[in-house]
């Protein structure tokens, strides 16, 4: 009898499964089952995607799995299925995709079972103790007794990287009898204890989230709704009626949102186990929490784009927060957008989706125009406060210091002097995004990079901000010996000295990357901007996004003209949503806010749309303009990017691809290129890209499913490395 051959797929560049005899007598293998194999010369983890297999491999020649790693499948065939799709859709290779989708100790063949962690609860005496009265001495111990009570307990997985000594906080509650270690299966359970009560939701909210308690199987929400008009309170009642019905929820949401707030605002509304994927998780916890998904003990899980291929065993809902947001789409190695893939497997689970945002992406509202998602509208603030006003203030002509209008400076200074809080927000960190001498017009630029350093001031240095190379400040120009060298343009570092000349007696905290690099640095900034301790708040995006600070009556934007010109074509959207974004931020409680915006270009019919007619009439607009120029949503587009340490070796091989392209033959895909990328050279690599482009989505798929596999097999192929994005979010 001959024996019943597998497909397995195996990590790496295959487009293809490989077959392998199944040698194990008794156990019958299925489909999601880990396999060691011999692969070449090496031993790798691998996972069935097929049974029963007719192979053209002869059976002299047909290895045998090595080893059997899974009694039952990891992946229930429907999540593989469904990877096994997302792998097409964005013909990347299967093995990788799976891989990608399991926790590292899957992956390395670990048995599927949780490990022991160390977590502490409290003790009787610690479940009766008031923090407060731990506080004046021992902060870091206070506010973990806090969470202990509010979570039930702590451990690894409740403290995303940057929070501090926590276990050394937990150790001396534990010597002062007010917390105790246990040991557990690791996985980071926060138990929801559902204290706060909900809202009484009004019309708009109800209807919305009535949609989504799952009646009607697969639809698609975009929950449309301007900042604070309440769409967590619309999540949290759309979950509470899928657990009631004994369902779990998938909630994901951007990088930055996985702030404690978030977990902590979920944990009061629910008395059902949380999990939370983050980038802090141990390996144990990581797996540990993967299981608690799969095997249904959390009722809620909640992570970042990868979350995106959780297990779930109940599946009942998807939420997608800040659904504009960019960080849902992978820039490396397998590149999803989280918010497609979501919509893509609620279709296959038939459960609903929703897409919560202040600011939809085109594509979203697209989405809504076509008929493919429901819209709900959630025009107003849900605690009646009002929307922020806002002004543009026209620079030109002006003098500036250091970026800073007097205007601009002035308006600070009353919200100040009224009590307020103000937020200023520059997308540059850095002291200066240039470095010239004023005798010979010499810029200080990155060797390696088609790009300038930036100055930081701080340990005096130029750094790249693209390719993380870093050098010291010269003395003296290396072109002409002068001495005068200069700083030129304004970063937040900059911007966070003139403001402490011009507002000496104001607490101001700024966050940047740089600000907060410590360990616990940027939720301690954090908590000072949102408990009022910092009256002036600066920074990036890091500080733009998501947070709640209730305390802001007024938000400066110091430089909207950046976004102005960007090369991408995405660019004016992005700067739309940032403002809108930013400005969500002011006049949250019970002041109204205002919004300045300082410009070159106050005429400017992007600025203009947006702050006379807001973010739907500045859409719409821009939708219609994409429709003319047949950008996505109303083409599709692929980019195929190459980068080598020689200048030729991308283009030659980009060329290759494009002569595999036009000998395809689709009609409709247009194939531009080979051309330099916007950044020519960074990182020491030459980089060039091929875009194809299709008005209809089938002929572009048919052509990179016939072509992606050839790639590897090109002239050129092993001189550059390469990649493909499916719906690039970026075109850099
Ligand atoms: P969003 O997620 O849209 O920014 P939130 O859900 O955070 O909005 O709500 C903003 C604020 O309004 C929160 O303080 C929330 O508690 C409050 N809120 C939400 N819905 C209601 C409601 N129906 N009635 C009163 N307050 C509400
Ligand atoms: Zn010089
Ligand atoms: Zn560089």
């Amino acid at each position: 009898m001959p024996q019943p051959n597998v497909r397995i797929a195996v990590p790496g560049p295959f487009y293809e499964g490989f077959d392998y005899a199944w040698p194990h007598d008794g156990l019958a293998p299925r489909r999601g089952m880990r396999v060691r194999v011999g692969f070449g010369r090496r031993e790798c983890v691998g996972l069935i995607v097929a049974t029963d297999v007719e192979t053209s491999i002869a059976e002299s020649r047909l290895r045998e799995v090595s080893d059997a790693l899974d009694i039952s499948p990891v992946l229930a065939e429907p999540l593989l299925d469904f990877i096994l799709w997302a792998a097409r859709y964005y013909h990347y290779p299967p093995g990788d995709a799976i891989y990608t989708a399991l926790p590292r100790w899957l992956r390395e063949g670990r048995p599927a079972e949780p490990s022991n962690e160390t977590y502490w609860q409290l003790t009787d005496a610690g479940r009766d103790m008031d923090p407060d009265t731990l506080a004046r001495r021992a902060r870091r111990q206070a506010s973990l007794l806090a969470r202990l009570q509010a979570r039930g307990e702590l451990g690894a997985g409740h403290f995303p990287e940057g929070q501090g000594d926590w276990r050394g906080g937990l150790q001396r509650l534990t010597e002062r009898g007010l917390a105790e270690p246990i040991s557990r299966p690791a996985y980071a359970l926060i138990r929801g204890h559902g204290t706060a009560s909900a809202p009484a939701l009004n019309a708009d909210q109800a209807t919305a989230a009535r949609a989504l308690s799952g009646e009607q199987g697969f639809q698609t929400v975009l929950l449309d709704g301007v900042t604070g008009s309440g769409k967590t309170a619309v999540y949290l009642a759309a979950i509470e009626d899928i657990l009631a019905r004994g369902l779990q929820v998938l909630v994901i949401v951007p990088e930055i949102g996985l702030t404690p707030q978030l977990v902590d605002r979920f944990a009061e509304r629910l008395d059902h186990p949380l999990v939370v994927l983050h980038s802090g998780l141990s390996d144990g916890e990581r797996l540990g929490a993967w299981l608690a998904a799969r095997d249904g003990e959390a009722g809620v899980i909640i992570g970042t784009r990868s979350a995106v291929f959780t297990p779930l065993a109940r599946p009942g809902l998807i939420v997608v927060d800040e659904e504009h947001d960019t960080s849902l789409k992978q820039q490396e190695g397998f590149r999803y957008q989280a918010r497609d893939m979501a919509v893509a497997r609620a279709s296959r689970l038939a459960i609903p989706v929703a897409l919560g945002s202040a600011t939809p992406s085109l594509e979203s509202l697209d989405n809504v125009r076509r008929g493919r998602y429901h819209h709900r509208r959630l025009p107003a603030r849900a605690t009646g406060a009002a929307m922020p006003a806002f002004r543009l203030l026209d620079i030109r002509g002006r003098s500036l210091r250091h970026g800073l209008s007097a205007a601009l400076l002035e308006q600070t200074r009353e919200h100040l002097d009224q009590g307020g809080q103000v937020l200023l927000f520059l997308n540059r960190r850095g002291y200066a995004p240039t470095l010239l001498c004023h005798e010979c017009g010499w810029v200080a630029e990155c060797q390696r990079c088609d790009a300038r350093y930036t100055y930081h001031q701080a340990g005096r240095r130029l750094h790249c901000h693209h390719c993380d190379s870093a050098g010291g400040v010269p003395i003296a120009c290396p072109a002409c010996a002068s001495p005068d060298l200069r700083a030129v343009g304004v970063g937040t570092e900059r911007l966070e000295e003139v403001l402490s000349e011009e507002l000496p007696e104001t607490a101001l905290v700024r966050i940047d990357r740089d600000s907060t690099r410590r360990k616990g640095e940027f939720e301690r900034r954090l908590e000072r901007a949102r408990n009022g301790d910092a009256r002036l708040l600066l920074g990036t995006q890091m500080l733009a996004k998501g947070h709640h600070l209730p305390a802001v009556t007024m938000v400066g934007i110091i430089d909207a003209d950046q976004g102005l010109f960007g090369s991408d074509f995405r660019a004016p959207e992005r700067l739309a949503q940032l403002i809108i974004q930013v400005a969500g931020r002011a006049g949250r409680a019970d002041r109204p806010g205002e919004v300045a915006i300082q410009t070159h270009q106050p005429e400017h019919p992007l600025l203009q749309q947006l702050i006379q007619r807001g973010y739907p009439a500045f859409a719409a607009d821009a939708l219609a303009e994409r429709q003319q120029a047949g950008l996505p949503p109303f083409s599709a587009l692929a980019l195929l990017r190459a980068e080598a340490v020689t200048e030729e070796a991308p283009e030659a091989f980009l060329a290759e691809a494009a002569e595999l392209a036009g000998a395809a033959r689709e009609v409709g895909v247009h194939c531009l290129g080979p051309m330099p990328a916007p950044m020519p050279r960074r990182a020491g690599r030459y980089r060039a890209q091929l875009l194809l482009q299709s008005t209809e989505r089938q002929p572009l798929q048919r052509l990179l499913a016939r072509m992606t596999p050839m790639l590897k097999g090109l002239d050129h192929a092993r001189r550059v490395r390469w990649s493909l994005d499916v719906d690039p979010a970026e075109m850099l």
